[in-house]
This record gives structure tokens, sequence and C-alpha cells, in this order.
């Protein structure tokens, strides 16, 4: 029997080949009808009998195009119209504009055969791309998307290209930056004082391999912004990389042609080969198998982040010498934002880099690499950024306006929302420097045109001393204004993520968050739903002496440490420590500039100063990573415990100095700093274990979610969620957002979507 079916389809389903492939598809059922683009996404309307129309609409959900992100498939029966053929119908324009896009992703496998075949015309070509893959997001400067609301506008197609773009059948049917040698951009060699060395595509590649070979730092124009890139085993360039960027400390990423290579020296697993290989193509986190590259990629650390190609260039790079392994980390001074436009990357990395591979296209929006780690086979973002924005998240509940929260000051993202979709920016840094303030309004007001966004609800942090907070309540200019607590919105975006409603018991382990009190949090057991919180447990509260000061001088909270637990302050073995004790001390003592803290991430710098591994750091979490090196190091430990204690409001609340204590009777005892930084982690997950058993019984809860930066730690967060598990719980963790603070933006948009309904 002949039946009709109207179906819509929604998420990322234009600009992505999904018309032919729902043509084809009917072709081989024998469907009659049409399909078509509308701006909600697309639409069928499909006459067969039954049958065929279940194939029909089984196949659209499982076989859709590489690009596409189906996120919503409603079927409805009609009608019949008795179609005799199936056909692709004009795009449909309603006042609704749509809001996907894709993001920027990994060449495909045609592609690459095209770029590497002699007879296509297309060899060689580095802007090579088709339906299937390529730039996006980053060359989209308006919408609707078409070619010339993209960086694409000054390349006219040629007639060979036009044939192409205008044909159903082809691979490149609508693709918007489609482009070859005739009528695409092209690639330039510059030295760093801006002289052209060569605009030939197969020299460059040769010329960039010699000098790199050479020692050479080189800036390379990728998707997202410029890449700095020397020699991976080169220690020389390596550390004159590090001495130019100023950047002591924190590893550089790594990139190779092939997975091979990558084996050869890191150790990975099946999920983790499935990432690298993934279009996205993120930085991969693996620990170091055999050392054959630089000492100083990754000083102090056992793990190293690797990526394979995604650009045609890199492709066409890599393919030169199978063996080689660059450094390949964001073109940017220490923290600020990746540089992404020719002249301001020749103004901010000449004194960087010495040659500058760069194109005649225009990147419309920066991006940085995503950067990913595996744990217990579970993928975690650090960074979610290339190849993931602007993937969006859906709610099943519509908005009843649109929302814009801005994020936290470290790490920052912000989102957008409007009817059921929430959009979270690429990673933008941190908004200490001016010119990570300058990026982030304009990132805000180009993500307000492509999407087509009218914000009416302004959500942020309610730290009073964040950027954040001040540039919502600039943006508002008097419309609804609303704050976030840090540490619930760590919480609320893993339960947006997971569909969860709550309550639950939420553990926010974190560098910094503004506690309602004033002080700073980052140790929190919250009892929470979507809409509000209460704070039933923490550690316990020390100073900061200096306050930010203390955030890089890491020995002061060491210091501050040892003076609550009433010890002996010179056990504090630290060097650069030795001459301000005294006055330290009196800081402490008459409690002057000593903000409270009771964070895991300070309890992480300070324990890591008291156990002389680290007394200075250059980048957040520094310490942290190498007491869990330290950590790694030892094979067994003795441990201790401490226990907590209840306010009389039932609060629980953790003694940090009991911890620092047992740690000093450790010391005193001369067990090794790896068996102790052990015992550290241990006492934490165990303590931490203990207080969630004691809120399960008192709460009667039974679902835990686990968020916040300090559990990019991978023993805190692989203890504690086994020790969890084990015991029963239903733990669930950020999947889809970074752990940091990321992910703070789509927590605070769930958080005002509640508050707003009163
Ligand atoms: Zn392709
Ligand atoms: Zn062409
Ligand atoms: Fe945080």
């Amino acid at each position: 029997m002949l039946k009709h079916l109207y179906i819509r389809v929604q998420g990322i389903v234009q600009g992505v080949g999904f018309r032919p492939f729902i043509y084809r598809l009917a072709y081989e059922n024998h469907i009659k009808g049409y399909v078509l683009n509308d701006t909600e996404g697309v639409t069928i309307e499909a006459e067969a009998d039954e049958e065929s129309l279940k194939r029909f609409v089984k196949a659209i959900k499982r076989d859709f195009p590489p690009l596409a992100v189906v996120q919503a498939i409603k079927v409805k029966e009609g009608p019949l119209c008795h179609y005799n053929r199936f056909w692709i119908e004009k795009s449909r324009q309603t006042d609704k504009k749509n809001t996907f896009m894709p993001p920027d992703t990994n060449l495909c496998k045609d592609c690459l055969k095209e770029l590497f075949d002699p007879n296509d015309r297309r060899y060689h070509y580095p802007f090579i791309t088709c339906t299937h893959c390529g730039p996006r997001f980053s060359i989209i400067k308006d919408i609707p998307y078409d070619r010339q609301n993209t960086a694409m506008a000054p390349f006219p197609m040629c007639p060979d290209c036009k044939r192409e773009y205008e044909n159903p059948f082809d691979r490149r049917f609508h693709t918007q930056p489609t482009a070859c040698p005739v009528c695409g951009p092209h690639l330039f060699l510059y030295r760093n004082d801006k002289t052209l060395i060569s605009e030939n595509t197969d020299e460059i590649t040769q010329k960039t391999y010699e000098l790199l070979k050479k020692g050479h730092i080189v800036a390379i124009k990728g998707v997202g912004g410029f890449h700095l890139a020397c020699d991976a085993a080169n220690d020389a360039a390596v550390l004159k990389l590090r001495k130019r960027k100023r950047r002591p400390f924190k590893p550089f990423a790594l990139m190779t042609g092939n997975l091979k290579r990558i084996k050869d020296f890191l150790y990975v697993s099946k999920r983790e080969e499935e990432l690298l290989l993934s279009k996205e193509r993120p930085i991969v986190i693996l620990k170091e198998k055999v050392p054959i590259v630089s000492r100083h990629i990754a000083p102090h650390l056992t793990h190293i982040g690797i990526m394979l190609p995604y650009t045609p260039f890199q492709h066409l790079f890599f393919s030169l010498d199978k063996d080689l392994i660059l450094v390949m980390t964001s073109g940017n001074l220490s923290d600020e934002p990746i540089a992404f436009k020719d002249r301001e990357a020749f103004e901010r990395l000449s004194s960087i880099a010495d040659y500058f591979v760069t194109y005649n296209r225009e990147i419309i929006a920066q991006s940085d690499d995503s950067v990913m780690f595996v744990l217990n086979d579970n993928p975690f973002f650090i960074r979610r950024s290339r190849g993931f924005v602007p993937v969006p998240f859906l709610i099943r509940e519509n908005f009843k306006n649109h929302l814009f929260a801005s994020g936290a000051d470290l790490k920052n993202c912000f989102a957008v929302a409007k009817d059921n979709v929430i959009i979270l920016s690429q990673y933008l840094g941190d908004l200490e420097s001016l010119v990570t303030q300058q990026i982030y309004k304009r990132t805000v007001a180009h993500f307000k045109k492509v999407f087509d966004l009218h914000p009416e609800v302004f959500i942020s942090d309610m730290h009073p001393g964040y950027f954040t907070t001040a540039l919502a309540d600039e943006l508002a200019e008097g419309k609804a204004r609303l704050r976030v607590q840090h540490h619930h919105a760590h919480i609320a975006s893993v339960m947006a993520e997971h569909d969860l409603v709550g309550p639950v018991i939420g553990l926010a382990f974190d560098g910094t968050g503004y506690g309602t009190d004033g002080h700073i949090w980052g140790s929190e057991f919250l009892i929470c739903d979507r809409k509000q919180f209460e704070r039933a447990g923490h550690f316990s509260y020390f100073g900061l002496p200096g306050g930010e000061k203390a955030i890089k001088e890491v020995w002061r909270i060491g210091l501050s440490l040892l003076y609550e637990a009433g010890v002996d302050i010179n056990l504090l073995p630290l060097t650069k420590a030795q001459p301000k004790k005294g006055f330290i001390l009196q800081m402490l003592k008459k409690r002057l500039n000593c903000p409270l803290a009771c964070s895991i991430g300070r309890i992480f710098d300070g324990i890591a100063a008291i156990l002389g591994i680290c007394e200075t750091i250059s980048t957040e979490a520094e310490a942290a990573q190498r007491l869990e090196e330290e950590a790694f190091k030892a094979k067994e430990c003795s441990s201790f415990k401490v226990g907590f204690e209840e306010t009389d409001g039932g609060q629980i609340v953790i003694p940090t100095s009991a911890i620092v204590r047992e740690i000093v009777s450790f010391m005193e005892k001369g067990i090794p700093v790896p068996e102790i930084a052990l015992a550290f982690h241990r006492c934490l997950i165990e303590i931490s274990f203990e207080t969630v058993q004691r809120l399960k019984e008192k709460y009667a809860l039974k679902t835990v979610v686990l968020n916040g930066g300090a559990f990019q730690n991978r023993i805190l967060l692989k203890g504690l969620w086994q020790r969890l598990k084990e015991a029963g719980f239903k733990v669930f963790l950020p999947q889809k957002t970074p752990l940091n603070d990321g992910g703070i933006a789509l927590g605070q948009i769930i958080i005002g979507k509640e508050m707003l309904n009163g």
C-alpha cells in the first residue's frame, strides 16, 4: 500500500551533501517525492510502499554524510500526492534562519587520493576540499552559508569548478569552499622580514622541510590560525622556541604524518587510535614509550600531546618524510589567543618564527586545536575547539528567549542559546590579557551575526572581578541579567550533557571559583539540581598570602598550609621562600591580604611546594601536574587517612590541616617523595568517597557528578570514579565539554534557563 511521509531532519544538514545523499537513497529505495533545504534543516516528502519507506528512513538515520550531524528526525504521515519521480526542490526561505554550521574537519579519503594523484587537476593543490571535508566554521562570515558570505568570496569559480558545483551527482555539489589551482587561493613562503621566498606549492613544501630540518622555527597558517613549527627531535630548536615563546614548562603539541610513527614512541589504545584518526583530528595526550623526541617537549611529564595532519598542506608536507615529528604549537605568546590574520601574525610572531608559510585566504573565525585524553576507555576534553565547534547541544524544551552566557575568565568559552540548541564557542584562552579580551568581544559579535542571535538574557559567573562578569553587564544594557555560582555551573553542564534533572551529588574540584561567602571555593560537594544548590561539604579554608601572587608563587601556599597545620614552617625546603618567610608569616598571623581558599587546585599547589617539587609555576596546574608525575613514579605506598567534621549546620568539612600533618609526618619518617605524593592522591580519593557515602545516606541520592579542572588529574579521576562505581553509584562525567572552565558556559545556560522559569 502506498504511503506518504513528511520527514524533517534537524541538525547540521546543509552544506554537507545531505540532499544528494537523500536523492541517491530515494533512487535506491524507489521513493517518489522531493527533498529541499529550508531554514530549519532538510524537509523530505516521500511516497512509496511501507517497506521501502521503512528502509529509507532507517538509512537516513544510519548512513548520513560524514560532515552531517543529525540531531532530530521527525516523521509524519500525510495525504498521498502521487508523485511520479524524486527531485531536489529549490531551497525555501522562511523568516527563521538556520543556526547550524559544520565544524572544520580533516581532508576526506577521496580528496586525499586526488591530492596525490598526478593525473588529477587538484594534484598537490593545498586547498582541495569537497562536501565531505575541509574548512567550514573558520571561513564562514555570515548567513546564509553561500560562497559570497565566506572567505572564498574573492575567488570566483572557474568553469570546471562551477560544473562540479552545479552537478547534484558530484562530490562537490554546492561545496561553497571548492576551488582548484586555476581559481582558488595559493600559498606563500616569507622570511620573517616579509621577503617573499616562493609562491610555488611544491617548492614551498620542500623549502619548509629543509628549513625545519636545519633547526628553524616556521609559522604555518592552518585552519584556525598559525602554528609554530620546529623539529621535535632537535633540542636546540625546541629550546629556542620555548625561550622565544616565553613558555618554560607547558608542553608542546606534536604532529607526525602517520599512526605508525606515533606508535613508535607513544602508547596508543584502540580508543586513542580512533580519536587520532577521527575527522576532528584533536591532539590526543598519550603516554610516552620510547624517548625519541627532545626532552624539552614536555619537561617533567610522561605524557605527550600529538595529532595527525588535517590540512592538505600538512598532508603534503608529511608525505616528504614519514619519520618526521614536528612541534606544532599554537602561534601565540604564552597565554594569548592564536594569531590568525596575516598582518597580525607578522606583528606578533616575527620575533618567534624565522619563516612564515601563509596563504591568501582569510581565516574568519580562529580556533586552536582541540585537546583530549582517554581514561577507562572514555574520551575527555581538555580543550574543545577546532573540529568540534560549533556542533550544538540539544535540549528537550525550547528556550523562550535567546540567551548569552559569558563563561569564566580562564580557558574561556562562552555559550549562546536559542530554540532548542546551545552552542559553545571555541576556546578563547585566558581573559587576563587585553588581546584576548578584544578577541572575545569580536567572537561574541561574530556569533551573534552568524547564528542570528538577539540575546535578551545575559548570564555570567558570580565573580565580581571577572572580565566576563563586567562584559555581561555591559552587553545586557538593562536586559535580564543572571549570575551563576561557578561550581554549580560545573555540575550543571554535566547534567545538561547527560540529560539529568537532579538532584545529584556534585563534586566540583578545581582551581578557583568565587563562592557565595566571598571566599575562593573549589573542593565542593554540592547537592543540586538545575536551579539551585546546597553546599553540603568542602575542604577547610586556608589563606593565600598575597592573593593572586600565591597562585604563581606556590611556595606561599605551602607556607600557609604548614602554618595552618601548626607545624614547623622551616620544613619548606624551597630557596625562593627563604628570604620572605618571616614576612609571609606575619601576613598569615595578621590575616593581611590573605584571601581564603579551599580549592583542590590550590591544595595541590601547596603540597607540591611542601614536598619540594615546585616552588613557582609558569602556567596554571603546573604544580599539580608535577605532583601527579611524582605519584606515577611510586609503585606502592603506605597510606594515610583523615576524617571529616560536621558543622552545626550539618555541612561536612574535610580538615586540610590534617592532610598536611600526615604529609609532614611522612616526610619526617624519610619516606620518598613519590610515595608521599601517591599517598596524598589516595587520601583525597578516600576522604572524597567517604564524604559522598555520608551524603548518600543523608540525602538518599545515588547519582554522582564529577567535574572541574582538578579531575584532569588521572590518578584522582580514575581512583574516585572506580571507588564510586564499585560502591554502586551512578557516576556522570563531562564527555562533550572540557573538565576545566571551558565547559562552564553550558552550565550557566542550563541554570539560567531554570532561573527564568521562576
Ligand atoms: Zn573531501
Ligand atoms: Zn577552479
Ligand atoms: Fe572551575
